[in-house]
């Protein structure tokens, strides 16, 4: 939580000295709380205060990166409870799980089918972002063994599981470099797995079955020297587990309870794929920066990443596609044109309805801020103007020869004016675009 200018202002020397340009202290104390100073402006502010002013201006929710390179995932760094309220930051990662009982072409299978969970949905690209060791095996030698053979062959975070303080030593030490996350460390087990989560530079999960004891495991393993850690609530049932992520999320986030600022991950490993998705599901709404599955069904994973797309998507922000000229199939200068917004869903719905017409087709994207046809027209983003503006600023007139334009159905209206504005013959489009199919090849063709 933010200090005000008066909390800040208890902080200060009060000698009202005016070195910082300010006429008084407390001057100073409002500017900096409305970010127009720098604390570095007061020569006298004590040690003390500038810690305490440090550690209150610190997110309320720790960040914790592990994985390297582009496969490096981050989590944490929320600021509320409720996404309306701003926007949630850091989407939630999926993984799946590998057991080190697996050898040979089995593992290698198991990792493969891992590294196979990759999607595009309304054209990004969506997927597991990483892949869970677990040490069902019960030996070390299997677990680090598994671990190199994990690492080898798979570019997603890596997060290695097992309770045995002797085979998380082993297999971190073989994967280090890969900066996987370490699960788990418990009340029991907190000094041992701090010290190999410190000595390989790795970020450790602190596991325990009540939120209070939670609080006191991850006091316990910051007190050892690891500042990345992540929670899990080991609840008996998917009820207990919601209803304690939200009082975790609560207390870290609107009562910044620091030993509860940190992400939280929940392994996923009762039932079948239906119900794994399902509790996967409700995990990412309640509020599991990573969610670890037992299961590899692409069916299954698809609906859990539309679900983190869905609760992570910027809800002051629509997600939107490039303004420019799509080219559908292999378009020529005698192929149809017509145009549409910039909302992702829109175009995306668009684009799939003229590629099952197979008549290859350009599309020309206006810019209407990431909003609907009609949403854009009743708020005068898709006028006229604006079309014709695109369709020079894009040479749409050097694409083809002939001079007619399609325009959704809805929009028929603009017509005329559209006419006008373009000198192109106009041509009404179906209302819906599922109807596009036979519209072009009954009306243009
Ligand atoms: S320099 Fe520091 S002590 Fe002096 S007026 Fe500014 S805030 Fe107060």
């Amino acid at each position: 939580m933010a200090l005000t200018g008066l909390d800040i202002f208890k902080l200060l020397p009060k000698t009202n000295c005016k070195k910082c340009g300010m006429p008084t202290c407390l001057a100073f104390a409002m500017a900096l709380a409305q970010k127009r100073a720098k604390l570095d402006d007061c020569p006298d502010v004590s040690q003390e205060a500038k810690d305490k002013l440090a550690a209150a201006a610190a997110p309320p929710m720790q960040k914790v990166v592990f994985g390297t390179g582009d496969a490096q995932v981050q989590i944490g760094q929320e600021t509320v409870l409720f996404r309306h309220e701003e926007k949630f930051h850091s989407p939630t990662v999926l993984g799946a799980s590998v057991s080190d009982k697996l050898a040979g072409d089995e593992l290698l299978d198991r990792i493969k089918a891992v590294n196979a969970l990759q999607f595009e949905r309304v054209g990004m690209k969506i997927g597991a972002r990483a892949v869970a060791l677990v040490n069902d095996s019960g030996s070390a030698e299997t677990f680090a063994k598994a671990a190199a053979t994990v690492k080898g062959n798979s570019e997603l975070a890596m997060i290695l599981v097992t309770q045995s303080t002797e085979a998380m030593a082993a297999a971190a030490a073989q994967v280090k470099d890969g900066m996987p996350l370490l699960a788990n460390a418990t009340l029991e087990t907190a000094d041992e797995m701090a010290k190999i989560a410190k000595a390989n530079g790795c970020p450790l999960v602190a596991s325990a079955e009540s939120i209070e004891d939670l609080a006191d495991l991850s006091e316990k393993i910051k007190a050892a020297g690891v500042e990345n850690i992540v929670l899990e609530l080991k609840s008996s049932g998917l009820n207990e587990k919601l209803f304690d992520h939200s009082r975790v999320r609560a207390l870290g986030l609107r009562k910044v309870f620091r030993p509860l600022g940190y992400p939280i991950i929940s392994f996923v490993t009762e039932g079948d794929a239906d119900a794994q998705a399902a509790s996967a599901i409700s995990l990412i709404c309640k509020y599991s920066g990573v969610v670890i599955v037992d299961m590899v069904e692409p069916y299954a994973f698809l609906a859990m990443l539309t679900a983190v797309m869905n609760v992570f998507t910027d809800p002051q922000k629509p997600v939107q596609v490039e303004p420019k000229v799509y080219s559908i199939g292999e378009p020529d200068e005698n192929s149809p044109v017509m145009f549409t917004t910039n909302f992702s869903l829109t175009y995306y719905t668009v684009e799939s309805d003229v590629e099952a017409s197979r008549i290859p087709s350009y599309i020309i994207v206006v810019d209407t801020e990431g909003t609907s046809v009609l949403t854009a027209y009743s708020g005068d983003k898709l006028n006229e103007k604006t079309v014709a503006d695109a369709m020079a600023k894009f040479g749409i007139e050097n694409m083809v020869k002939h001079r007619k334009l399609i325009i959704p159905g809805y929009v028929a209206v603009m017509s005329g004016k559209l006419e006008e504005a373009t000198n192109w013959e106009v041509m009404v489009g179906p209302r819906e675009c599922s109807m596009l199919p036979k519209y072009l090849q009954e009306v243009w063709n």
